[in-house]
């Protein structure tokens, strides 16, 4: 009998999405099984850094999403209360050339569509909604997944299981580990407004990153500069129910009445804002057993303050597939080199993301040091010192 060359991905999200993909051009056939029932990115950006970018593009989903992309110029550095630029970090060409891939910021429902168009056409890929992974039982072939659809069970059979279940993964859960998410007492806010309704200076090409005491915002463009992505984030003990809930418009502009007028014009322009708790968790143990492991998310979920949550989740796809590749007949070798692999490296951008956080809400005199350092060191040494993280492929 031929060996099945299924594999099964509990999660469509960036992770699960760029997962099948991945595999699927190293020969695999892929099942996905998504709880929810239609495929629906929460209404926000995301930055894509050239490490993420480079590998979307390998993997034939660059033509897609060029369409609403938008290559920011830069990153610049703002203070809250004067509007006064601190550091302006060089992105655009400059960030192209140096590491091979463009810097993009995106719609992530564009992002979505992006990787479903590069997976349509291809008979490789299954997509099972409303379908709720629950468990799973390894044999002597593989193993089979046991997932809930409404009131029906479902089973599929393959030779890998990858739980691609976010944040609250449930087969991070099976595999042992159910140490629960730690809040980090910080609330985003984050808002899409169309260009045309906020003043002219937050229209350029460009992440723009405001630091105050205890908050920071940071906006970019998204659909061809068409809307603009705002996520303000604040300091915050109270954590909200769940996952993310609706927020209300009074309270995120008098959080930052005392900013300068510039950024306080931006935070009005939205009429409606979501509210997220955030959360980060250690990397598991163990990350994997037998023919399960975990992706994105599930396994090291992070603070936005370093935007490579989605990055490291597309790092991973590209390196599991690889090593899958490789073991193509002993999976399980394959899932443990791929933890191997990607240990240090996602263990280290979550201890970047967390200082960031630290550093971004200092208050004087901290943040005059902060400031004054940044300045000194500049743009183009500011922007090498991201070679770690950008200058990479798998
Ligand atoms: C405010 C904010 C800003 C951010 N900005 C950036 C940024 O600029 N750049 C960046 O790279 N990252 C950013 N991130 C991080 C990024 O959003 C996440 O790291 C990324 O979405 C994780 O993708 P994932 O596929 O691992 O998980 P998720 O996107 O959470 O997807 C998990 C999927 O699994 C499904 N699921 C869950 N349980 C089950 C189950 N039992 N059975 C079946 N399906 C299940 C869920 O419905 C979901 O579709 C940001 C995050 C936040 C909160």
């Amino acid at each position: 009998m031929a060996r099945s060359r299924t594999i099964i991905v509990a999660g469509a999200g960036i992770g699960g999405l760029t997962a099948a993909l991945a595999l699927i051009r190293a020969g695999f056939r892929v099942v996905v099984i998504e709880q929810a029932e239609r495929l629906e990115e929460t209404g926000a950006g995301i930055q894509l850094s050239p490490n993420a970018t480079g590998i979307l593009i390998n993997l034939g989903a660059g033509e897609h999403l060029k369409r609403g992309a938008v290559a920011p110029e830069a990153i610049r550095v703002t203070r809250a209360a004067s509007a006064r630029e601190i550091v302006r970090i060089p992105l655009g060409r400059e960030a192209e050339l140096r590491y091979g891939a463009p810097y993009w910021v995106v719609h992530r429902a564009d992002l979505q569509a992006g990787l479903i168009e590069a997976l349509e056409g291809t008979s490789d890929f299954v997509l099972r909604l409303g379908s709720k992974v629950e468990d799973y039982a390894v044999h002597a072939h593989g193993i089979t997944v046991m997932a809930r659809a409404g009131a029906a069970s479902i089973e599929e059979h393959g030779i890998a299981l990858v739980g691609a279940d976010g944040l609250w993964s449930t087969l991070r859960g099976k595999l042992g580990d159910r140490a629960p998410p730690q809040f980090r007492n910080r609330t985003a806010w984050r808002a899409l407004v169309a260009a045309d309704r906020i003043p002219p200076h937050a229209r350029e090409s460009a992440t723009v990153l405001w630091l105050g005491r205890d908050a920071h915002l940071v906006h970019y463009p998204v659909k061809g500069g068409a809307m603009i992505n705002l996520v303000a984030i604040v300091s915050d003990e109270q954590r909200v129910k769940g996952w993310s809930a609706a927020g209300r418009r009074a309270d995120v502009v008098a959080r930052f009445s005392t900013w300068h007028k510039d950024a306080r014009a931006l935070i009005a322009a939205p009429q409606t804002w979501q509210r997220w708790s955030l959360y980060d968790r250690p990397l598991p143990h163990p990350w994997g057993a037998g023919p399960v492991t975990l992706l994105g998310d599930a396994a090291h979920p992070m603070l936005p303050f370093l935007a490579q949550g989605g990055a490291m989740a597309i790092e991973d796809a590209a390196v599991l597939a690889a090593c899958l590749a490789r073991h193509s007949e002993d999976p399980p070798a394959g899932l443990r080199l791929y933890e191997g692999l990607r240990r240090r490296r996602t263990a280290r951008a979550q201890g970047h993301a967390r200082r960031n956080g630290r550093v971004y809400h200092f208050k004087a005199p901290a943040a005059f040091a902060r400031d004054l350092a940044l300045k000194a060191m500049g743009g183009n040494r500011l922007l090498r010192r991201y070679d770690w993280l950008y200058d990479w492929r798998p």
